[in-house]
């Protein structure tokens, strides 16, 4: 194959927004008001009622609005907080960082996703909260989770860093991911769903005194300037960056369309192949695709992703290490199977709203033709 074909390619939604995105960017330089200006204001009006929330509170990246959640929650050290192993780093970390201690819980291998059904033996009377994530943009089990928390008077802080207009149909009908739980966190990073051109965050929530405390943490602990309150930090969303994201959030619906366009024809044309394992969609659930990730059986995965870079097809492996096998956790002697075999088994196709069928095709006959 001669066209290299990318992970991820940002240019087709960048050059469909140009002119409003460039417009916006300079609209702000010319403001002067560079920090928690009228666009951070608006994004975080406009975001919280996308979601269906009472708050929206922006903060500079995914992995601040997951430890500054916690601790607006009151979390912290002696707490326990059960979790999935299969995520990025970060979920792990922030639990960590405010001092509480992960729990992990193995996960169901047709979600990817924290089972809710083995969270419930991992509760103790330290445990305060429990953080599932969304991951690949797949929701994660929240009726079980809901119904788990609700039970043992425990709190539900989700990872939605790569689930942004996902959703679940729950008791009162679709509810958007992040909305579910006791609060949100979501990602901006360049490559989430709804991406930013630099860090950025968001805390969600109908928790009024969780959304002070969130407000009051990412300033350096300080309702009011200079009356500092608590040890906070900084951890603004740039208003620069809430000025893009407030160009894409009207269209964020379409391009996740596009997502599941793209996701539902790789399963179409791979479903024949014995050794792939499609992510196929599960009822009561609307994914979205943030990555677009498959099962290679039988050993093969890592002869079938040399096949494919050879072939010119960029693919990645999130992620090949589970956070209870990193040095920083796997002192706790964790023994998790299904993680563990999910992590050598996972290949993330390339994919992006606009993809187009001829590349789709592309990258599965190259899938073929690897073993
Ligand atoms: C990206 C990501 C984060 C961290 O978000 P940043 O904005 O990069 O800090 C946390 N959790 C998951 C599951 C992620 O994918």
């Amino acid at each position: 194959m001669s066209t290299r074909i990318p992970l991820l390619d940002l240019n087709p939604q960048v050059n469909s927004i140009w002119d409003e995105i460039t417009g916006s960017i300079q609209d702000v330089i010319r403001s002067g008001q560079f920090i928690m200006g009228p666009n951070v204001k608006a994004f975080e009006e406009e975001t919280a009622a996308y979601l269906g929330v009472k708050h929206a509170i922006g903060v500079n990246s995914g992995t601040d609005a997951l430890f500054i959640a916690l601790r607006a929650l009151g979390i912290g050290p002696g707490d326990e907080v059960i979790t999935t192993p299969f995520t990025f780093f970060a979920t792990g970390e922030a639990i960590s960082a405010v001092g509480a201690d992960p729990v992990f819980v193995d996960v169901n291998p047709a979600t990817f996703n924290l089972d809710s059904d083995l969270a419930e033996a991992a509760i103790t009377p330290r445990t305060k909260a429990i953080l599932p994530v969304h991951l690949y943009g797949q929701p994660a089990d929240m009726r079980g989770i809901v119904a788990l928390a609700k039970g043992h008077g425990l709190k539900v802080v989700e990872d939605v860093a790569q689930g942004f207009g996902g959703e679940c149909l729950m008791d009162d009908g679709w509810m958007k991911l992040g909305a579910i739980g006791d609060v949100g966190c979501y990602s901006f990073f360049p490559t989430k769903n709804l991406s930013a051109m630099g860090d950025a965050g968001m805390i969600a929530t109908n928790d009024d005194q969780a959304a002070e405390i969130a407000g009051m943490l990412r300033v350096h602990g300080s309702r009011k300037k200079y009356y500092n309150e608590e040890i906070g930090y900084n951890s603004r969303l740039d208003e620069i960056q809430a000025a893009i994201l407030r160009k894409k959030l009207p269209r964020l619906d379409t391009w996740n369309e596009g997502r599941r366009r793209v996701a539902e024809r790789y399963n179409e044309l791979l479903r024949d192949i014995p050794w792939v394992l499609t992510p196929d969609p599960v009822p009561g659930t609307r994914h979205v695709y943030c990555v677009y990730t498959v099962r290679v059986l039988d050993g093969k995965r890592d002869q079938v992703q040399k096949h494919l870079a050879e072939a010119g097809v960029s693919t990645m492996i999130y992620y090949p290490v589970p956070l209870h096998r990193l040095p920083v956790y796997s002192n706790l002697g964790y023994e998790l199977s299904v993680a563990d075999r999910l992590a050598g088994e996972v290949l993330s196709l390339p994919i992006w709203p606009e993809m187009s069928d001829d590349l789709i095709g592309a990258v599965c006959e190259s899938i073929k033709a690897a073993l």
